[in-house]
């Protein structure tokens, strides 16, 4: 793994392979992006790129460890094992253990991080983690609880777009504009729906396929050794087109094709096509509901009320947290949150 690659050594690398093997493709070009950028820093908070919901109040993860002691207990209290894929800070799993204790359940942990920078922040809040670099290496013999936050949006995406001679798959160039995208030349009509084929030139189609690749492999191990995966990310139901891969630099927007490694680079979720793949992998789904929906379901603000009245000198910071996550301005309605579940288990809260 090229582990701490710089930006400019990615971007020397990148013009290298296109000079001499030609364009590559969008997909590609977000894998090797990413791979840098969350390899080499703590892109979360304030200081950061982008803030997550673990990272803006521990009511976040309080409510997810809830949310899986009461699977857990009205499953029959199996011994099981909890799961977090890309787990950021960590932070997530701590507040989320920490309620799951209350309730006496002290499942092993395992996370699946591809950053080194980030496994180490990890091991300050769960020093007895397993770490895993993919999923095939996760435990085959139990139950899993897999929690995924702003996992899936981090994933490569593919992008077809649509020109005069028909549809191509989104290719990455580079000039004197530096990294620009551009159609390929092979058509990529089979990798399109049906319904799109006649679409306006210029049109986009995107997909995931390594992070469906992902649910569907995870959705299988569900439905054999029992458990759920809870998927939180934003994203939209009934995709049909479009592009929505965007870069995000210091909270704001950025070129998604400028200095590659250096801006976190996502995109939504097609939530419709994450509750397919876990349908057809055997699992049952739940949602997709809105964040707000489900943490209001939760007791989010029970939960706030308590933390308020335990830290009085904290009540406006608690409130404006309990609004950041839930409102339908901030976090609450564009995030999304969907379920999969193993066929003899019961139906999960929040939804
Ligand atoms: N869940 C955290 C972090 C979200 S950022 C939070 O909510 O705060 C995305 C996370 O996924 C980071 O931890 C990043 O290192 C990890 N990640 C990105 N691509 C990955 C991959 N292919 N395999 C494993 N982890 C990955």
């Amino acid at each position: 793994m090229r582990g701490m690659e710089t930006p400019t050594e990615l971007a020397e690398r990148l013009i290298r392979r296109i000079t001499e093997q030609g364009p590559i493709s969008v997909s590609d070009y977000m894998a090797a992006a990413n791979q840098v950028y969350y390899a080499s820093h703590d892109p979360l908070g304030r200081e950061g790129d982008f803030i997550t919901s673990p990272e803006v109040s521990q009511m976040f993860g309080e409510l997810i460890g809830v949310w899986i002691a009461d699977l857990w207990r009205r499953a029959g209290a199996p011994d099981i094992d909890y799961v977090e894929l890309g787990p950021g800070r960590g932070t997530l799993a701590g507040d989320a253990l920490r309620a799951m204790a209350t309730q006496a359940l002290r499942p092993g942990v395992h996370f699946v991080e591809t950053s080194p920078v980030l496994r180490a922040l990890q091991a300050k809040h769960v020093p007895d983690a397993i770490w895993h670099d993919d999923i095939a290496s996760l435990p085959s013999d139990k139950p899993l609880i897999i929690v995924a936050n702003e996992f899936f949006d981090a994933l490569p995406y593919s992008q077809h777009i649509k020109t005069i001679w028909g549809w191509r798959e989104r290719m990455v160039t580079h000039g004197m504009d530096g990294f620009v995208p551009i159609p390929g030349n092979t058509p990529t009509e089979p990798s399109v729906p049906a319904y799109l084929h006649d679409a306006t030139p210029g049109s986009i189609y995107e997909s995931s396929p390594s992070g469906l690749a992902i649910a569907s492999a995870l959705g299988r191990r569900i439905a054999k050794q029992g458990g759920a995966l809870l998927a939180i990310d934003y994203g939209h139901e009934d995709y049909n087109a479009g592009d929505t891969l965007q870069a995000l630099n210091a909270h704001a927007y950025a070129d998604v094709f400028a200095n590659p490694g250096a801006n976190d680079l996502t995109a939504h979720v097609d939530f419709s096509a994450l509750a397919k793949a876990g349908k057809s992998a055997g699992t049952r789904i739940a949602g997709p509901v809105s964040q707000g929906y489900f943490l209001g379901t939760m007791g989010i603000a029970a939960r706030a009320a308590a933390l308020a009245l335990r830290y009085p000198d904290r009540l406006e910071e608690i409130g404006s947290a309990h609004r950041r996550l839930t409102s339908e301005e901030e976090m609450g309605a564009l995030f999304r949150v969907l379920a999969m579940v193993a066929p003899k288990w019961p139906e999960p809260a929040g939804f």
